[in-house]
Parts: C-alpha cells; structure tokens; sequence
C-alpha cells in the first residue's frame, strides 16, 4: 500500500503518498499504413493522437489534453479481467484527463461529474499544493500515464466518489503497470528482469484494491457500474479474485456468472474459459 501513489511528488502532491483508497470518511508501436503509394508509409502513434479541449468543472479553465482519435485504432485482444489490447497504440494511456492548472484529474468517463462540494474538497487538497504537469511531448510514455492516472486515484479520494470509480481507477493503473512490463519485456525481457517483477507486484497492489473496491460497491451501488452491466461486473470481480489468489471466492463469483438466467453466452463462455483457468488453482 505504501507506494500505491510513488510518483506524485512530482505534482507536488508527495504529502498525499499515505492515502488510503478506501480509508473510512473522517469529517474532513509501429505497423505499416495501408499506403497505396509505392513507398509504405508508417503509422506512429502520434498520428493517432489528438489534443482535445476541455473545460475544468473545478476551476472552469480550458485546456487540452491528448485523445486517441475513435476508429483509428483497432481492438486486438482482452486480456480475462477486460482489459483490452489495440493495434499500434495503448489506448489506456489517454484515458485519465488532468487540468493543468488546478490538477483536477479524473478517468475520461467521470470527468464533467461535480458537484460544489466536491470541487471545493479539490481546491482546497489538491489545487492549493498542484504544481503542474508538463503537457508538451507528441505521446504519453507509460510513466506520464501512470502518475497521471495516480493523481486521478487521489482526486477519487478527496472527492469522496463512489467506491466504483475508485476501484475502476485501480483497475486502469493496474492495466497500465501490467502494459508497461509487457513493454520492457518486449524490448528486452532479460535485462529488465527487475523493473519487470516490480512493476508485477505493484499491479497485484492495485488489483487487490480494485478487487476490494469493486466488491464492496456490488452492495452499495446499482448497476450498470462503471459502464459494467452486473453479470459483467460479477465476471470481472471473479477475475480479478482469481488474479489476487483468493481462488474460492473467485470459483463462487463464476458459478454466478454460470447459473445467472439474464447473462449472455458471451459472458458466460468467459466465465468458463476462466473456470478452467482456475482449476490447477481449487
Ligand atoms: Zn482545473
């Protein structure tokens, strides 16, 4: 839990580096293009990037933060706990927006959500001590993503948002550290041994939050949950117990996805690849 938020010193939020995500409320890559001209022309991430505007529904000033341009990029492959694999870039790494002037930051989906008092938790905890995020450089490497998506975790908690959201941004970090070793496995897996193992336990960190998280919403929140109708949610939830080693809780989560009369034969079809996925484990 300790370096959950290493990293964010560099916003000048380094004192927030104890936060407990779910501490109880006190009061307070390269592929050819299709070219047709007899000289391939190749795409580069860059090329599928674009600078979208936003408004901050904190301190109300625009900016403009880097988007992957929708239809641009290809879906490849899922990995079992959804987290989904495109051709030519990871998308994953534009997914968290950060004002650059109040630090206001959040996953794409929950941005423009805000109300007064939780503007004013961020003004007050984050604002008051931001110091900036650099927004030049045509693409995010992994660690820009990573401590952007970091800092929308802490807004999370400051805001108090729903346990959903807070799990879902664990999730997403978790997708981003797994992308980043993959990465430097691909480049040279020997060599980056280290970095490699470390970047696997702080994963697992963060999907054990996102594993205690989403749990815990199934019993307070409606669903659809993060987009996730509840058989998905419960697929997902069995995944990620089944990531985190709590096998039996992870057998129990698939039989409900397995008996449950509304679920789909996608879902369930994955319920059972995961099934056997998990019986060396039973
Ligand atoms: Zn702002």
């Amino acid at each position: 839990m300790a370096n959950l938020f290493s990293g964010l010193e560099a916003f000048g939020l380094g004192k927030m580096s104890d936060l407990e995500v779910y501490a109880p409320d006190d009061k307070s890559s390269k592929k050819p293009g299709d070219g047709t001209e007899a000289e391939e022309k190749k795409v580069v991430e860059a090329d599928l990037i674009f600078d979208k505007s936003y408004t901050c529904p904190v301190c109300d000033k625009e900016f403009k933060s880097k988007t992957v341009k929708t239809g641009k990029v290809k879906l490849i492959s899922a990995d079992t706990d959804l987290r989904p694999k495109y051709q030519l870039v990871d998308s994953l790494k534009y997914d968290a927006i950060v004002c650059p002037h109040c630090g206001y930051s959040a996953l794409n989906r929950f941005f423009n959500y805000m109300t007064s008092a939780q503007a004013k938790l961020i003004k007050e905890q984050i604002s008051s001590s931001f110091k900036g995020i650099r927004t030049d450089g045509e693409v995010f490497s992994y660690d820009d993503a990573i401590a952007r998506h970091k800092l929308a975790l802490v807004n999370t908690i400051v805001k108090k948002s729903k346990l959903s959201e807070r799990a879902y941004t664990c999730l997403k970090t978790a997708w981003l550290l797994r992308g980043k070793a993959e990465s430097l496995a691909a480049e040279n897996g020997e060599a980056n041994k280290d970095t490699i193992t470390q970047l696997q336990k702080e994963e697992l960190e963060f999907l054990t939050n996102a594993y205690e998280g989403f749990l815990e919403a199934f019993s307070k929140e409606m669903f659809p949950m993060c987009g996730m109708d509840e058989n998905t949610m419960t697929y997902l939830v069995a995944d990620l117990a089944r990531r985190v080693g709590k096998y039996e809780e992870s057998s129990r989560w698939i039989s409900k996805v397995l008996i449950a009369r509304d679920a789909n034969e996608r879902i369930k079809t994955k319920a059972r690849e995961l099934k056997e996925l998990l019986k060396p484990n039973l």
